[in-house]
């Protein structure tokens, strides 16, 4: 079905984008497999682009695009590539960028935006802790205040993007006494003494993207690195969420999709008992499937794209977005795995690692159980 939620300005900008990882990304990506990182030229060169500001003052280096289906088309166009891509720029571009935009003092704006467009300052943001992260409100990182300063103790863990960010937000619990409304959200530099960062966790899938713990030993913040109100941290989480969520779900079908598409091709290419396999009534009916359910769920998932962009995305709303595509992602990637029958077991297929690079989406930002929890309680369950 045509999509008509983007107009030429959209689709330009998305040439742009799919000219500039064709010509500076694609031929580096077993290289970010090496590494297990997306390099710092990755995010200088995506700065120059503009792809890191969109949502950032122009007078701070960015375009502030006041449109989010410019987002919307960034990250489908790199989940086409991979999930690490959109995980990785999405935490940054998407995730991170409404807190230091919203939620700052200008002189944060100025010490901190320039780097971020440019992707001299990478950022990441820590919320989950070894001890749980759906339980957000229990988090166990503490700040304490010192004079004009905060002593924070902690740790963070599975954290993107942790091992080479700059800057981490990080929520820390300021009054002990008080549960959700004691949290508070501290910008720490990730150079600062008593900061420090374990190994980079080896994943199931998604190698090229950096996830470390973060260790916080008696870290020395002021009240400048204040991000918003002090103990109002829970709330500004949840005001990020719907984007947060949004995001993920249009990574989700992106990347779905194109191993989909990819997958129809190796069905008509392939054979057996002389004929493309994908002739098979079984297989013919199982793609009739999964493309009606990618399709499907686009539609909702655009809908959801304009109602963000108007400003109206609810966070139930983006739950369900959320949550859907996580399972529609999984099932269409473990359908395409077997379509391609032994080579789809093989690292070397694309079909093998967008399975296992899919896995976490119904893990992070919120479990599916979390989010049909969130989605049952606004039934009134
Ligand atoms: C690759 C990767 C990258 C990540 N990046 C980041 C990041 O950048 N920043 C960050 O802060 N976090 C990040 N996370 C953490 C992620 O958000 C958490 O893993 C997730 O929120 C789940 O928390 P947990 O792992 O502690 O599981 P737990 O909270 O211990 O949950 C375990 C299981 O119990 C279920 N469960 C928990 N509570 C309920 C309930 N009330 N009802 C039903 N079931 C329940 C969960 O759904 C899950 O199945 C990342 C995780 C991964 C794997």
């Amino acid at each position: 079905m045509k999509r008509a939620i983007y107009d030429e300005d959209h689709e330009a900008f998305r040439s742009s984008v799919k000219e500039f990882l064709d010509r500076e990304v694609v031929p580096h990506l077993e290289e970010h497999v090496a590494e297990k990182a997306i390099p710092r030229e990755f995010w200088t060169a995506a700065g120059k682009q503009g792809f890191l500001g969109l949502e950032i003052p122009e007078e701070y280096g960015g375009s502030a695009a006041g449109d989010y289906r410019f987002n919307a088309v960034l990250t489908e166009e790199l989940a086409k590539v991979n999930m690490a891509l959109p995980s990785c720029l999405g935490i940054h571009a998407d995730i991170v960028a409404p807190y230091l935009v919203h939620l700052t003092t200008d002189e944060q704006k100025q010490r901190w935006l320039p780097g971020f467009c440019t992707g001299e300052l990478l950022t990441a943001i820590g919320m989950t802790e070894p001890s749980g992260g759906s339980d957000l409100a229990a988090l166990k990182t503490t700040a304490v205040r010192d004079g004009d300063d905060w002593v924070v103790n902690g740790s963070k863990t599975f954290i993107t993007n942790g091992y080479s960010a700059d800057l981490v937000i990080i929520a820390a619990r300021t009054t002990p006494e008080k549960k959700a409304r004691g949290i508070t959200l501290f910008g720490v530099d990730g150079a600062s003494e008593g900061f420090s960062r374990g190994r980079k966790l080896d994943k199931v899938g998604q190698d090229e993207s950096d996830t470390s713990e973060i260790f916080l030993e008696d870290v020395r913040v002021s009240n400048d690195d204040i991000i918003g109100e002090v103990d109002n941290g829970f709330i500004h989480m949840m005001t990020f969420l719907p984007q947060e969520r949004l995001g993920s779900a249009i990574t989700n079908l992106a990347h779905a999709a194109q191993i989909l598409d990819e997958t129809l091709q190796y069905t008509k290419d392939r054979k057996a008992f002389g004929r493309s396999i994908g002739q098979f009534q079984h297989n013919k009916f199982l793609l009739a499937d999964l493309y009606t359910r990618v399709e499907v769920t686009q539609a909702y998932v655009d809908q959801c794209v304009l109602a963000h962009t108007r400003g109206e995305l609810t966070p139930i709303d983006a739950a369900k977005a959320k949550w859907w595509t996580a399972q529609v992602q999984n099932d269409v990637l473990d359908h395409c795995v077997q379509l391609h029958g032994g080579y789809g077991y093989m690292n070397e297929y694309r079909v093998a690692r967008a399975w296992r690079d899919a896995r976490v989406t119904k893990i992070w930002a919120g479990s599916n159980e979390i989010m049909k929890e969130l989605i049952g309680r606004d039934l009134g369950l």
